[in-house]
């Protein structure tokens, strides 16, 4: 069998959701879209049904999946709906969905629910991708409630910039929040994303939404400390199935990406990009063999990709490589790919998932 094994650790998810609560406070969705960051949503939906206040996905496919494995959490859409036709599911299944735009305002008021709505208004306080802007907010809230299809209306805004935690937006942010809902009938209120969770202490309001904090890799800039208790829930590891010994001055694999510039051992490992390791990767991404950090070298293929194991004497055929997890972050194999810690996570596949 091929050795790409993507192990999750549902004891760290429970951990991180735990630490993640307690330092926001009040209650915390679990952000489970994109299939849980690429962990399996079913099986963390499940690892966290006991402990957590809710769910939250961004589409209705992904609530459903959740439903039709039997969990009946609340669950959050936080894309809302995209045609009216999909408020019936909404409806039926119990299911919350943020109110982002004047469409979704317009589906709401002319749909004709069993049971009011549970809503969450968004407010674009300076992201400028979603939400109501500040000068319609209240009238967006008022024709919520006057519509009589909605029971909860809770006020929500998104930060932009909550990751860089020295630049002032988010406060900003906070300050066009707190300036447009003032005046409102008071309610459930969310704003802190991971990073505002991680490092805002004044974006705690009554929901946190914990994203990638919750599978345990930090949103935050290397360097930080909030966040060094988190445990990584994902380790993807595979295993070197062939070893070529290579002179100075060779090159390896598509392009010219790498040549040799001593003799050297190359590793072929069983991963590649269709897996989900990110094919920008640039010769030097860390990977852990048999416990000992290296690092790829050359070009990613589809199906495998080269290391180097010259320092490792003992390395060979079958040497267990770690492509992320516990000693390599995934954040720092995004780095050397020129993106960010949760596009490779999403994007995994084609491996074995192993849960324990
Ligand atoms: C994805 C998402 C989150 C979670 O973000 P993280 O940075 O992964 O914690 C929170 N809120 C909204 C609206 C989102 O779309």
């Amino acid at each position: 069998m091929r050795p790409l094994i993507a192990t999750i650790r549902l004891e760290h998810l429970r951990h991180n959701y735990r630490l993640t609560r307690s330092i926001h406070g009040d209650k915390m969705l679990a952000v489970l879209k994109a299939n849980a960051y690429g962990h399996g949503a079913v099986r963390c939906a499940r690892a966290l049904e006991d402990i957590a206040d809710g769910f939250a996905v961004a589409c209705l496919e992904e609530a459903l999946e959740l439903r039709a494995a039997g969990i009946a959490s609340p669950i959050l859409l936080l894309e809302g709906v995209f045609e009216a036709e999909e408020l019936k599911a909404v409806d039926e299944h119990g299911l919350w969905m943020a109110v982002t735009s004047e469409q979704q305002l317009r589906m709401v008021e002319q749909s004709a629910p069993a049971r009011p709505f549970n809503v969450w208004l968004m407010l674009d306080s300076g992201m400028h991708r979603e939400g109501f802007v500040p000068a319609s907010y209240h009238a967006a809230w008022h024709r919520l409630e006057a519509c009589g299809k909605v029971e909860k209306i809770s006020k929500m805004t998104h930060f932009a910039r909550a990751d860089e935690p020295e630049v002032a937006m988010t406060f900003s942010q906070l300050e066009a929040f707190d300036a447009a809902v003032r005046g409102l009938p008071a309610g459930d209120e969310s704003v802190a994303n991971s990073a505002g969770i991680l490092c805002h202490a004044r974006a705690q309001r009554n929901w946190g939404r914990v994203g990638i904090a919750l599978y345990g890799v930090t949103p935050l800039p290397a360097g930080f400390e909030q966040g060094a208790e988190l445990r990584p829930v994902m380790r993807f590891s595979s295993r070197i199935f062939g070893v070529r010994e290579l002179a100075a001055g060779e090159p390896i694999g598509y392009g010219d990406n790498f040549v040799t510039d001593r003799p050297t051992r190359v590793g072929l490992v069983a991963c590649g990009y269709a897996d989900g390791y990110p094919r920008r990767a640039s010769s030097g991404s860390p990977v852990l063999i048999d416990g000992q950090r290296s690092r790829l070298i050359g070009r990613v293929s589809m199906d495998m990709l080269t290391v180097d194991i010259t320092d490792l004497p003992a390395a060979g055929i079958g040497s267990e490589v770690e492509l992320w997890g516990d000693a390599v972050s995934v954040n720092e194999v995004a780095a050397h790919a020129g993106t960010i810690g949760y596009e490779p996570l999403c994007n995994v596949k084609r491996a074995r998932f192993a849960y324990c």
